[in-house]
């Protein structure tokens, strides 16, 4: 239990009793209220099986009403509650620690519009992220967020983490994409913020204050997104490379020698890829190599394109950064590379647990905690890999051990976040702060604005019901 593996105390809520359930019961029909067990399990552990709740009930409204009446009524009884939308969330904001409600957005998955020339699509929380890619790319357009989770996560998550992905460098992040929201407070109001305007400077922009709040100052539930045009042609180069300084080299050389069609520019290190070919049996398209960079362009002109990306190729590989390589446009086979890096954050489950971290470094330092780590583990870790998106700063660390351990957890925290506060970094750079960080944020965050994030939940859910020992640390 996440509890008591991270010795947290039970704020005092209300307890669900009967009568509760049976009014959800009246609000909701009766399928949509789960109690059993069986049923409420998967919905208490989180995707790393890290965290695990001690949830009794399950809610999955259809409409903004129905989360408008149940959080009115969770307020004035002080039951906290534990939003949740495809569970994919690496940091145990999206279970309950204790008996939380948990209200799923699973059944809010309706398309509401798409507005093929401004690119605004206007949705309900609960899509799933591929869902609405695939949809949009019938009306050439693309969401304009990928990540290995797409095919669970929802758009509503998303927001409420701002995730990143693998194509931020090119199309910016959700404070940018994100027209406008819809959310509903803790006490039930609903606060329509749901404009699909591109500018709009009528006062405070709220919208803000739900990016990213991980379901800690209200629950999204709809969302407008600027949707940018289907690129027509997609090229993906994968390539091994000897040493991290020369994956800078590369990256500030592809920035200049392509340009605006560069739209991702990601690294991984040996034992990243290693991980997936043995784990997963997703085969690597060339040799052995220390390094990986896996380089994606979308651009309108085919020929004009591939054109600058072999030209790109050939450069490099004479200048000796690039020491082999492959680059293609077949669908098929774009995808067999994508599929080597997106299933790396799965892959060392299969070895064993997994400490996961999730650092912005300044580009210069980006690989520096990789080797440290590795001295500091021994063979007390299986693997210790780096990954990630290179265009943004960020990386993923990932230590596997063969079995969870307070000694290796000691280890790691919180030497690793004091040596990203040293290199001045992020502790958390897209996952989210959830409930393994709470303690850890004043790495990144100053004392002042910590208080001033605490006045604003206090402003917003008085009572402290939504998503409690998540975020904010205690004071
Ligand atoms: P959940 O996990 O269900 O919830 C996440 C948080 O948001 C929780 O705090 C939850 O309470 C809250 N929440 C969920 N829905 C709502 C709502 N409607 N209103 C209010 N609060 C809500 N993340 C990245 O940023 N970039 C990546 O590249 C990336 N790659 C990943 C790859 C894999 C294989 C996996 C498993 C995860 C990856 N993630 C990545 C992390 C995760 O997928 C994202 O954080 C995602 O945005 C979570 O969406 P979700 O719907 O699963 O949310």
């Amino acid at each position: 239990l996440s509890s008591e593996k991270y010795n947290v105390k039970r704020k005092s809520f209300g307890i669900i009793e009967a009568s509760d359930v049976d009014y959800f019961k009246t609000v909701l029909s009766e399928d949509r209220v789960l109690t059993d067990d069986n049923d409420v399990l998967p919905f208490n552990i989180d995707w790393i099986k890290n965290c695990r709740g001690q949830s009794k009930l399950v809610l999955k409204p259809k409409t903004t009403q129905e989360v408008s009446t149940i959080l009115k009524y969770c307020n004035q009884k002080r039951l906290a509650v534990c939003p949740q939308g495809g569970n994919t969330g690496l940091v145990g904001g999206s279970v309950p620690v204790f008996d939380e409600i948990v209200l799923s957005f699973i059944l809010m998955n309706k398309i509401i519009s798409l507005d093929e020339i401004s690119g605004a699509l206007i949705c309900e929380a609960g899509c799933i992220l591929e869902n609405l890619d695939n949809y949009v790319r019938e009306h050439n357009l693309i969401m304009p967020l990928d990540l290995g989770a797409k095919g669970s996560c929802h758009i509503g998550g998303n927001i409420s983490t701002n995730a990143g992905g693998l194509r931020l460098l090119r199309y910016g992040n959700l404070h940018g994409s994100v027209l406008g929201v819809e959310a509903v407070k803790a006490d039930g109001t609903v606060i329509d913020c749901l404009k699909s305007l591109k500018k709009d400077n009528t006062g405070y922009h709220l919208k803000h204050l739900f990016i990213g709040s991980e379901g800690t100052l209200g629950l999204v539930t709809k969302v407008a997104i600027h949707c940018p045009a289907l690129p027509k042609a997609v090229s993906v180069g994968f390539f091994g490379v000897e040493n991290f300084e020369n994956i800078l080299r590369l990256y500030a050389s592809a920035k200049s020698s392509l340009g605006e069609i560069l739209s991702a520019f990601e690294m991984a290190d040996n034992d990243s890829i290693s991980s997936t070919v043995k784990n997963l049996k997703i085969p690597n398209p060339i040799s052995d190599y220390p390094f990986y960079v896996l380089l994606e362009t979308h651009g309108s002109d085919e020929t004009h394109d591939s054109e600058k990306l072999t030209r790109f190729l050939e450069k490099e590989m004479e200048s000796g950064l690039i020491i082999d390589g492959t680059v293609t446009s077949d669908p098929a086979k774009m995808q067999t590379i994508w599929n080597l890096r997106e299933n790396i954050a799965g892959a060392g489950l299969i070895e064993g647990y997994i400490f996961k971290y999730d650092v912005s470094l300044p580009l210069r330092s980006y690989y520096n905690l990789v080797p440290l780590l590795r001295q500091r583990l021994g063979t007390k870790a299986s693997r210790v890999y780096g990954y990630g998106h290179v265009g943004d700063g960020n990386i993923h660390i990932n230590v596997v051990v063969p079995k969870y351990s307070q000694e290796a957890s000691s280890l790691l925290e919180p030497y690793i976040f004091e040596e990203v506060s040293k290199l001045k970094g992020s502790i958390s750079a897209e996952h989210g702060v959830g409930f393994r960080k709470p303690h850890f944020i004043h790495y990144s965050k100053d004392a002042n604005a910590l208080q001033l994030m605490q006045q604003l939940k206090q402003l917003m859910d008085p009572n402290g019901i939504l998503n409690p020992y998540k975020v904010l640390p205690e004071i």
